[in-house]
């Protein structure tokens, strides 16, 4: 009962709660960014050496799984620029014609950042080239026999296009890009620097133990790790703790249902259809994401990932396969069977 409560009470989140929190922890300088650091160094002596030649930068593209800092980097590359930046994103503009008037009114160095830009229809797509390249667009006025082209130029500005996806970008989008960085996971260091420093923001007293034991449940994912962190000062706020402890942050991720590697339900379903339906794959995305009632995109963008990456999934030819580090995690004998209490453990 009590930990039934525990539960409710650190789940509880709404969007909009979500949305102030990260954007009052969004770093806003390129020196406050932790991490990435090859993308950050070539961004510095690009965004400096373009400065000096008071030239705007050019259209820059950001891929990497979602949560890593792809929007903070656009905002950031606009501070750092000194100009505006207008955000959008690919399924929001359905018609060339909302275009229009965002290019419009964009100044000379200004921002548009449009995130999950793969999602833009083809006919966007295809407005959006002459924009980007030469900084004109064509629109038609009226219709039929009276109907008029007219050529309209632009401000040179720079589009920062977010995707977690870049496999899915057309060659000829990505073409028009000068400059393409991919964002990583982070490592433990990293994270936990960026608990600490969220932690300060927030006002909230944790340890270094407590700092990397958050880090290390995070999925390599500065936006969980901020989440993680919200939901245990929620927990130590209930318990009437002041200080976040190692032993703090491991009841309330315990009572989250995040594990020791990070994996949290979502996670461990993913594995176990992997395990129970396929003995350990090969499986096909799309049977997964059937057997799990889940969005196939949401698999490969959200989950996927970091499985590979931390090591618990191969992708090979024929579909997905669980690796010996899934089965140890799990605590199963890579025999591909498992005992009652084994099964219990997912
Ligand atoms: P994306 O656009 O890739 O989904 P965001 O830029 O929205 O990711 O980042 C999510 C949150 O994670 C931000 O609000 C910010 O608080 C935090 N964050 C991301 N990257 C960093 C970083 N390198 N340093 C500090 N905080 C970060």
């Amino acid at each position: 009962m009590e930990d039934q409560r525990e539960k409710l009470l650190i789940q509880k989140e709404t969007e909009e709660e979500d949305v102030v929190f990260n954007l009052s922890l969004r770093p806003a300088h390129l020196s406050e960014f932790v991490g990435q650091k090859e993308t950050i160094e070539s961004l510095k002596l690009s965004i400096e050496a373009t400065k000096q030649r008071h030239e705007p930068l050019e259209h820059i593209l950001l891929s990497g799984p979602p949560g890593l800092g792809k929007t903070s980097l656009a905002h950031i590359i606009a501070h750092e620029m000194k100009t505006k930046i207008t955000a959008t994103s690919g399924p929001a503009i359905e018609r060339a014609g909302d275009l229009i008037g965002i290019l419009t009114n964009l100044g000379k160095g200004d921002i548009l950042f449009i995130d999950e830009i793969h999602r833009l229809s083809s006919v966007v797509e295809e407005f959006l080239y002459p924009a980007m390249e030469t900084f004109q667009i064509d629109f038609v006025i009226d219709k039929g026999p009276y109907a008029k082209t007219i050529k309209f130029n632009l401000k040179q500005f720079t589009l920062v296009g977010a995707t977690t996806r870049s496999g899915l970008l057309t060659a000829a989008l990505r073409g028009r890009f000068g400059m393409f960085f991919h964002l990583d996971f982070y490592n433990e260091g990293d994270l936990a620097s960026i608990v600490k420093r969220s932690a300060k923001i927030l006002g909230v007293e944790i340890d270094e133990p407590a700092c990397l034991e958050i880090a290390r449940r995070s999925r390599g994912t500065p936006r969980i790790a901020n989440r993680l962190l919200r939901r245990v000062r929620d927990y130590a706020q209930v318990k009437k703790s002041s200080k976040l402890t190692v032993d703090i942050v491991d009841k309330a991720l315990t009572a989250l249902r995040i594990d020791k590697a990070g994996l949290d339900e979502m996670d461990r379903k993913f594995l176990k259809v992997i395990l129970d339906n396929y003995n350990g794959g090969p499986a096909g995305v799309e049977s997964i994401a059937a057997t799990l009632g889940e969005e196939e995109d949401t698999l490969v963008d959200v989950i996927e990932p970091f499985l590979l990456k931390a090591g618990f999934l191969k992708r090979t030819s024929r579909g997905r396969e669980l690796t010996e580090v899934a089965y140890r995690h799990f605590n199963i004998a890579s025999g591909k069977t498992k005992s009652k209490t084994q099964k219990e453990l997912f």
